[in-house]
């Protein structure tokens, strides 16, 4: 067994740098020409059928049939200059991943050859079987047929050699069953109402655009190595192992000069990423050893959206090709950093002005704190709502992990916006303001813009902080569809602007002035809001004490989480802004708790398998190797001499039958509770029966396993150990 570890270490050592050849030097010469962008649209499409398509991605008017049939040619025209043979939707299913099913162009004819063909009828709407994707149920209840359906705001492209069209996926009846049809429908809420509010500032505000960047962090750990750890190929991390005497105490590979297989990994990756248009800016080395990030320019969050699940995509391919695994997995290795994904978030308007950008002046100042005060009230009401769409069996390892955000929501401000709010909060606004304190705040509002660029004022331990001109979400797991997040985020976000203009309208109406009823709406939710507000060391456990005094709610489990999907006030919340019906949100979240049951499940099976399998064995023929040598030694010397020798050996025998003996118990123990907790019908019950009962063991009997690797021999030890999986490249 041990010759296995042994052979992918030799396999590893022998690598050479894959040589990578950039499709040109300047990548403004090759950048997103495998997308049917505008300009490619322009050329290739009558000018009607051109304007169909803008309008459409910018004022969400429909295709006809006629137009979709003029596109559908282009496209096909364009497709198969540039090597296209197939053609498919591309789908996000509630999987945690991307769904693809290619239809060659051929039509057969009446001479027996083929044509190549391809109509608006296939490229509007298509109705593939998929019917194994989890539906939570909806499929089943109403009609299992399932369709795709055109999105023309995120560009064709060509992946490969298939011409690849992003699509929503919908039941017959309507029922989103993927993750980008409420997403789309979030952003259009938050459209509205944030167009609504911004017009109290600029009246020729006409759309507010949600802006998305996905910073992407991930590990990179060589093939040879990956392929020997069954726990890693089966479940994404390692379910065993104890850590390196050195990993990240020396903060050495942070920003640190990258490996030189890893950068040719990355030109590579940033090829074809470029050749899809996606815009990666930023490259670097991260916390952990073998630890890295990318992140491209923000976009329209759909497009971003898509754009970070095809990187990932296009990450595991070309990985492969230079003997690397991708892990997206939050925690692959315990003790040590895991990833995420930051979700930089703005909005825009079609005027140009970021929201969350502080102005130059008064009034574009009270824009832009209406825009952070209102944030800062959604996210303390709907704290657990936010949770619940980041929080999975993976994620849950990472966070509260004293590296990343912990399982509390609050918001990082920064002094100056801080000391912003308390002035404001301590403003008389509820009387008439005198000219005096008119100007006072205003002058403090106008001094916004130099102070916050300060470029220290950064907090690293938040979950969700204002950095200058953007909010940044930062609990994303790593490997999550950022779409549940941004459908939280922008929804709990209309809600409260509407909510915001229902209020400051009602006030000018009893004729107060807009900007002081701004400022005294404003007021109100800066104080129902204020314990959100935290700037200090998120990590610490003084937080943890502070904010259940300020009443914010601390939740890491799982299935208790996600209950939040299901209270009656998230339903009216989705319901009544026409983002989830009631079908569509129980549906979804059955999913998540069926695949949290099935996460754990796995890891328990894999982890049970491996510990008998190859643990137990190696501990039991190095406990048998040094009961020979006691023996042995017994032989030889006499009973005084002896019983000096073994002692030491015996000890250690008795320690490793200690540690097997457990591993064995427990192990027969868990698979004990996960028999228990498979008969429970209810689905909820049965996560929460797998979280308390099945997944502690998971903890238990690696924590033996982790004792064995530092008692048995090197030589015997049958799987990479950490500090070969994190240093040897
Ligand atoms: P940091 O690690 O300091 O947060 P990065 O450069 O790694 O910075 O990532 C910042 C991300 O935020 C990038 O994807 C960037 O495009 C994005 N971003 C910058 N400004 C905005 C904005 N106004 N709205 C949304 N995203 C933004
Ligand atoms: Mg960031």
């Amino acid at each position: 067994m041990a010759q296995f570890r042994f052979k992918a270490l030799d396999e590893v050592l022998n690598r050479e740098p894959v040589k990578v050849e950039r499709e040109a030097n300047l990548t403004s010469d090759y950048f997103a020409m495998y997308v049917f962008d505008r300009p490619k649209m322009k050329k290739y499409l009558s000018g009607g059928a051109y304007k169909a398509v803008v309008d459409a991605i910018e004022n969400g008017t429909t295709i006809d049939r006629r137009m979709a049939d003029q596109v559908a040619q282009g496209m096909k025209a364009w497709a198969i200059e540039n090597g296209a043979t197939h053609y498919t939707h591309w789908f996000h299913p509630l999987t945690d991943g991307t769904a693809e099913k290619h239809d060659a162009f051929i039509e057969t004819t009446s001479d027996g050859g083929v044509v190549e063909a391809f109509s608006g009828k296939l490229l509007a709407q298509q109705e593939p079987d998929a019917s194994s994707f989890p539906s939570g149920g909806i499929r089943q209840t109403f009609e299992a047929r399932g369709y795709t359906a055109w999105d023309p705001s995120s560009p064709a492209f060509i992946n490969g050699t298939t011409l690849t069209i992003p699509t929503i996926f919908i039941s017959y009846t309507g029922e989103a069953l993927d993750n980008k049809t409420p997403l789309l429908r979030a952003i259009h809420k938050v459209d509205k109402a944030a167009t609504a509010v911004a017009q109290y500032f600029d009246k020729s505000v006409g759309k507010v655009q949600t802006n998305l960047g996905v910073e992407q962090e991930y590990f990179l750990i060589d093939d040879a190595l990956y392929r020997a750890r069954p726990d890693l190929m089966l479940t994404g991390r390692t379910l065993m192992g104890h850590a390196s005497s050195k990993d990240q105490q020396l903060d050495d590979h942070y920003f640190g000069s990258i490996p030189t297989r890893a950068t040719a990994y990355m030109i590579d990756l940033e090829d074809e990423a470029y050749k899809l248009g996606i815009p990666l800016k930023t490259r670097h080395n991260e916390v952990a050893p073998n630890q890295f990030e990318f992140a491209p320019i923000f976009e329209e969050a759909n497009l971003a959206n898509d754009h970070n699940q095809l990187l990932m995509d296009i990450m595991k391919r070309v990985a492969r090709r230079h003997k690397f695994r991708v892990l997206f997995h939050e925690k692959p290795f315990a003790g040590i950093n895991g990833s995420g994904k930051h979700n930089n978030w703005s909005l825009t308007t079609n005027t140009g002005v970021n929201l969350f950008s502080p102005g130059k002046n008064p009034k574009s100042n009270l824009q832009f704190l209406t825009f952070v005060i209102n944030t800062l009230k959604a996210v303390y009401d709907n704290q657990d709502l936010l949770r619940a769409s980041i929080l999975t069996a993976s994620n849950s390892h990472r966070l509260g992990a004293n590296e990343a955000p912990p399982s509390i929501l609050s918001v990082f401000l920064g002094t100056e916006i801080s000391k912003m709010l308390d002035l404001m909060e301590e403003a008389v606004v509820d009387r008439k303001m005198t000219p005096d304190e008119k100007t006072a705040l205003k002058l403090n509002i106008g001094r916004i813009p130099e102070i916050i660029l300060d470029s220290t004022d950064r907090n690293r331990t938040s979950p969700f902080a204002f950095t200058g001109n953007r909010f940044e979400f930062r609990a994303v797991g790593s490997s999550a569809n950022n779409a549940p997040a941004m459908i939280v985020l922008n929804t709990i976000m209309a809600k409260q602007l509407a909510d915001f203009k229902v209020a400051v309208d009602k006030l000018i109406e009893d004729g107060i002035k807009k900007d002081e009823a701004i400022f005294q709406v404003l007021k109100g939710l800066i104080i129902n809001s204020k314990p959100i507000r935290f700037n200090g060391d998120g990590y610490s456990d003084e937080w943890v004490q502070e904010a259940a005094k300020r009443g914010l709610t601390n939740i890491n489990s799982v299935p208790e989480s996600l209950a939040a999907y299901l209270t009656k006030e998230s339903k009216e919340l989705f319901s009544n802004l026409g983002i989830f019906n009631g079908a569509e949100l129980e549906g979804r979240t059955e999913v998540e708790y069926e695949k949290f049951i099935m996460k754990i499940q796995i890891e328990a099976r894999v982890l049970g398998d491996m510990a008998i399998n190859h643990i137990v064995p190696t501990a039991v023929e190095y406990q048998t190797m040094l009961l020979e040598n006691v023996k042995h030694l017994k032989d030889v010397f006499s009973a005084e001499e002896f019983k000096e020798l073994a002692s030491g050996r015996l000890e250690l025998i008795k320690e490793i039958g200690g540690h097997i003996s457990a591993i064995k118990i427990k192990s027969k123990e868990m698979v004990e509770a996960r028999k228990k907790a498979n008969k429970v019908e209810d689905i909820m019950d049965k996560a929460e029966v797998y979280d308390k009962t099945v997944r502690p063991y998971l903890e238990t009997v690696r924590f033996h396993i982790d004792k064995l690797e530092l008692i048995v021999d090197n030589e015997k030890w049958p799987l990479p150990k950490y500090r070969e999986l994190l240093f040897v490249r």
